[in-house]
């Protein structure tokens, strides 16, 4: 089967439409993230300013170099708001100065002797408006038109907008054809906040609190971009218990392919077909939470046929692991559970105790032991060939 298209919400266009790149296999693509105080070249930004300027386009008053919102024609082509007043409000750096000819014109350069963080300009001391950066390391990186520009819901005004009229009227031609935003995260249904506890950073939530990092992808890929995503600790109990079962699926195999038992793929047709529907999915708009379950009904596929699987079994169903895990990133593929140095000597007496427990038919002690193992994190898993177990992850 050919690759799909791939199309993506247009913030722009308003609708789902193909994501055209200006050179084949080639994606110039530029996502605001947090700012991280490091700066493209001062350089850069004066020759942006310079012909801004020069153009009419910008104008310079006692405190600063503004960006003149009335010579840009296409002016709340994004985020619709046309309204001076509006922008007043909400551009969060507006800047009270009674030389400025319209109040929705922005900075694109204060000045500023005092600030942190300032460098020498034709226009004195100071630093960049925060619009202008991102248009300067997009232009000086990718180039004066890019394919795709993201960012994140609340960007695509003022910020956004204020890009593209800056970054339209110095080149005279589209910057950018194709925005994408995702929604804002909450957790437990409430906007996260550092005061309420409500806040983790990644490095928390897998450091201290012990999550599987694919346990905290896969609880952020289970709703698609587009829609606010509600994050909870029941979502990340459940994202990490469908890691582990990914987990499973690829020890088992790793097993059967090790043993090769011969006979037919009773697995690759089904596997083909729902890693295609994962991938249509993917290619609809990024909807990650049909593509994340399209995957997992790959691993009931795998563990219907595991009694039996032969070495063809087994292998298709490694392919379907490894492409899997190439589109969507969430199968842990190659994880050694086993820590140097532990013995496990102890678990695997207490598991064959077990195993003879239940032969004489005493329940008690095999129902106890499964429990103390339990308790210690291990999960135990009758097979034809017998108990096979596994460390849990960590308890969240
Ligand atoms: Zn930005």
């Amino acid at each position: 089967m050919d690759m799909p298209v791939f199309r993506l919400y247009d913030t722009l266009s308003r609708t789902v439409k193909t994501l055209v790149t200006l050179e084949p296999n080639h994606l110039r693509f530029y996502s605001c993230g947090p700012t991280v105080y490091s700066y493209a070249h001062i350089g850069n930004f004066r020759t942006f300013l310079e012909k801004l300027i020069a153009d009419g386009h910008a104008y310079e008053t006692p405190t600063g170099v503004y960006f003149d919102t009335t010579t840009f024609a296409r002016r709340g082509a994004l985020s619709g708001n046309t309204d001076a007043d509006s922008l007043r409000v909400a551009v969060r750096d507006v800047v009270v100065d009674d030389n400025k000819k319209s109040p929705a014109d922005f900075a694109l350069w204060k000045k500023d002797e005092k600030h942190l963080m300032q460098w020498y300009s034709p226009w004195g001391w100071g630093f960049p408006g925060w619009h202008i950066e991102c248009s300067v390391m997009a232009m000086q990186y990718l180039g004066e038109t890019i394919d795709l520009h993201g960012g994140g819901e609340d960007l695509v005004f003022p910020h956004h907008e204020c890009e593209m009229a800056q970054s339209e009227s110095r080149t005279g031609h589209s910057f950018c054809e194709h925005w994408v935003h995702t929604k804002f995260l909450q957790f437990e249904g409430e906007k996260m906040s550092k005061s309420k506890g409500t806040f983790f950073t990644a490095r928390e939530l897998i450091d201290d609190k012990g999550v599987h990092p694919l346990a905290l992808r896969y609880a952020l890929m289970s709703v698609p971009y587009s829609k606010p995503a509600n994050f909870t600790m029941d979502l990340l109990r459940d994202s990490t218990s469908k890691i582990d079962r990914y987990a499973e699926c690829v020890r088992v195999v790793n097993e059967a392919l090790a043993k090769g038992a011969a006979g037919e793929d009773a697995v690759g047709e089904d596997l083909d077909r729902l890693y295609q529907e994962t991938l249509a999915a993917m290619c609809e708009d990024l909807n990650t939470s049909v593509a994340l379950a399209k995957a997992l009904e790959g691993t009931s596929v795998i563990f219907r046929e595991t009694a039996l699987f032969s070495g063809a079994s087994a292998s298709s169903s490694q392919k379907f692991l490894l492409k899997i895990n190439e589109l969507l990133g969430i199968v842990p593929m190659d994880e050694d559970t086993t820590e140097p140095g532990r013995d496990d000597s102890e678990i695997d007496g207490l598991v064959k105790e077990r195993d003879a427990a239940k032969a004489n038919k005493d329940f008690a002690r095999a129902d106890a032991i499964r429990a103390e193992l339990g308790q210690r994190g291990i999960e135990l898993r009758d097979t034809p060939e017998g108990t096979v177990w596994r460390r849990k992850s960590a308890e969240i």
